[in-house]
């Protein structure tokens, strides 16, 4: 975002997604929404969670999987299960009375 598009209030009519660092060429996307069997989960997602480290739109986007109900994927660094103790959506398989792993 540019010191232009802050004083103009342009940035308000740009969508955060255009800030994603997950968008950006090099990254796979399929790191954010990894197979099942391969390791643990805590591993399967740390690629992710590092690039959402670096992420300038990580409210937004973890915003945006509270408020879209998202049950799959990494969102803002936070798995599904996280985003459910957050209030988010019952991950597929979380059944009730199951703990919760909080990786
Ligand atoms: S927080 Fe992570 S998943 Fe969300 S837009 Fe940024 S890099 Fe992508």
């Amino acid at each position: 975002m540019t010191r232009d598009n802050v004083q103009s209030g342009a940035w308000k009519n740009i969508g955060w997604q255009d800030y994603a660092a997950c968008t950006r060429p090099d990254i796979d996307p399929e790191i954010f929404f990894p197979a099942k069997k391969s390791g643990s989960q805590k591993d399967r997602f740390t690629k992710a969670r590092n690039i959402c480290g670096r992420c300038p739109v990580v409210s937004e986007c973890l915003n945006a999987a509270l408020e879209q109900n998202e049950v799959r994927g990494i969102w803002g660094g936070l798995s599904p299960i996280q985003r459910f103790d957050l209030g988010g959506p019952r991950p597929p398989g979380l059944t009730r009375g199951r703990r919760a792993r909080r990786d």
